[in-house]
């Protein structure tokens, strides 16, 4: 899009030029775009030629374009005063660093991830740490400016209530069981562990808790489990889903 955009500026600044774009897929979703997309082409006379270009060379104060249009099926060639490549937009550097830091995760292509692309595209997976604008991904004005509202929203209704609601399924220590090793404090990625040095045992900061389950995996004494999701509960979830597949298949 911000090709066209471009494409378009010259053409209002450099009324007897003329504006090509070599595109393999035009990406215009989003409401208006494809509108814009076409307004370019009739309006402003933008060329748009579906194919890659093969070489470029200087030749008599012109740079030579050459290219395939593979629509036509045809060899093109333009003689162009300014070649511009349009750059695909990637991920601030400090990026991967910030989110280690923050215990948030990034997507394959090195932008934040959020914790769920359609119940919770605000959110990161650590309470607290919400996503907007490009940090996120690629976005135009618009689209930042209603993520970064649904932000806010998020935000302010965090400390709207009187208390902070948490996961059902926080973890918790079993006091009699717990032999003071403080493995569950090393392995906890969100930091919501701490040793209680005047009950000699590790406890949770619920506060902070994730959830995630890796200290009671990784607890010798079985002192460490989630609430509401005990061992007990998982064992019953999982009989009860296989007998639902037995009576299915049989
Ligand atoms: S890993 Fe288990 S036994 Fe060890 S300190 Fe943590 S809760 Fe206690
Ligand atoms: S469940 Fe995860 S976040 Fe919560 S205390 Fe255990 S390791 Fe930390």
């Amino acid at each position: 899009m911000y090709s066209t955009n471009q494409a378009m500026l010259y053409k209002h600044h450099v009324h007897d030029g003329q504006p090509y774009i070599f595109y393999i897929d035009i990406r215009s979703g989003g409401k208006g775009y494809e509108e814009f997309v076409e307004r370019a082409q009739k309006e402003d006379g933008v060329i748009y030629i579906r194919g890659k270009v093969s070489k470029l060379y200087r030749d008599n104060g012109k740079v030579k374009v050459v290219g395939v249009d593979t629509i036509a099926n045809k060899t093109v060639e333009i003689d162009a005063d300014l070649v511009v490549l349009a750059m695909a937009m990637v991920p601030t550097p400090g990026t991967k660093a910030l989110a280690n830091t923050l215990k948030i995760q990034v997507g394959e292509n090195g932008f934040l991830k959020e914790a769920h692309p359609k119940l919770r595209p605000l959110e990161s997976i650590t309470a607290g740490y919400y996503l907007a604008g490009c940090a996120q991904g690629p976005k135009d004005i618009p689209d930042v400016v209603s993520q970064a509202s649904g932000t806010a929203s998020k935000v302010v209704s965090l400390f709207s209530g009187e208390y902070l609601q948490l996961e059902p399924t926080i973890a918790t220590v079993d006091e009699e069981l717990c032999s003071a090793c403080r493995i569950c404090i090393s392995v906890c990625p969100y930091k919501a562990r701490e040793f209680d040095e005047e009950k000699g045992i590790a406890i949770v900061n619920e506060a902070l808790c994730e959830s995630c389950g890796s200290c009671v995996a990784a607890c010798p004494s079985g002192a460490s489990s989630q609430r509401n999701l005990t061992d007990k509960q998982i064992s019953s979830m999982a009989t009860s889903i296989l007998k639902e597949s037995e009576n299915k298949d049989s």
